[in-house]
């Protein structure tokens, strides 16, 4: 049974259709790309799956529950974006324990769990008392991630995360968070316009186009399709 299973999702923004009824199922542990080229749907598709976005037709079962009506803070998604969102007032483990204080989880179980994270993702711990502007951008993308990842989330959404860095920095956090992915067994879908970077992280590539899926596959399968 898929962890996530998406049916005919559709969405209008006034009379532009960016999504047009696409259905997807994601395996649990699966990593899914979803690429294309700018405004062809992908992050209108994650912020549905967030709950961010109100479909307009369609539904989103998780893990075999109706999560289509349900409230972003109740679908238990851990969010990582291009410019991370980070608070600039908090301090790194403010910042990564933050979803459990919404939660109501207690002071020092916020702290044991946040250091947890924070140690997933390999963050220094001489870090996690800096401000995020003290990180370099590689450093507060792990913050990020540790911050989406402390609340055992039953699925990473991703959008874009390493866009804003330089290519070789990028490169290392792919490998890294390929990796990372592997060890903690989590679901992933990640939006990226980049091919290459698909190619490298995902399981399974959905080619978007104009609010429609061109092509699902592997990303040997996409790679070798003329
Ligand atoms: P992508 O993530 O692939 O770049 P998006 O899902 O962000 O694409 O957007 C798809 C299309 O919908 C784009 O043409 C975009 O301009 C449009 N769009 C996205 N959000 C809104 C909105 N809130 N209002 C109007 N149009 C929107
Ligand atoms: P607001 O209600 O002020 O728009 P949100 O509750 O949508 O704020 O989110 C505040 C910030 O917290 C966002 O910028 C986002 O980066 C982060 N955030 C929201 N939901 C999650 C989540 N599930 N996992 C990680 N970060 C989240």
């Amino acid at each position: 049974q898929p962890i996530l299973s998406i049916r005919g999702l559709s969405k209008r923004y006034g009379d532009f259709e960016a999504l047009s009824g696409i259905d997807l199922d994601v395996a649990r542990g699966e990593f899914v790309a979803l690429l294309g080229p700018s405004g062809c749907g992908k992050s209108t598709t994650l912020m549905a799956v967030a709950g961010f976005v109100e479909p307009d037709a369609g539904s989103i079962v998780l893990a075999g529950n109706d999560i289509t009506a349900l409230a972003p803070d109740k679908r238990h998604m851990g969010m990582v974006f291009q410019d991370y969102a980070l608070f600039p007032h908090m301090s790194v483990l403010e910042n990564v324990a933050f979803p459990l204080r919404m939660r109501k989880v207690s002071r020092r179980e916020r702290e044991e769990k946040a250091l947890a994270a924070l140690e997933t993702v390999q963050l220094p711990r001489k870090s996690i008392y800096a401000r995020p502007s003290e990180l370099s951008g590689g450093q507060r993308q792990r913050v990020a991630v540790a911050r989406a990842l402390v609340f055992d989330p039953v699925m990473l959404l991703m959008d874009e995360p390493l866009a804003a860095l330089d290519r070789r920095l990028r490169q290392h956090l792919q490998y890294e968070l390929r990796h990372l992915q592997a060890r903690i067994d989590t679901t992933v879908i990640y939006v990226t316009h980049d091919q290459e970077e698909a190619l490298v992280l995902a399981d399974r590539i959905v080619v978007m186009r104009n609010g429609q899926f061109e092509q699902v596959g592997k990303p040997r399968d996409i790679y070798d399709s003329p």
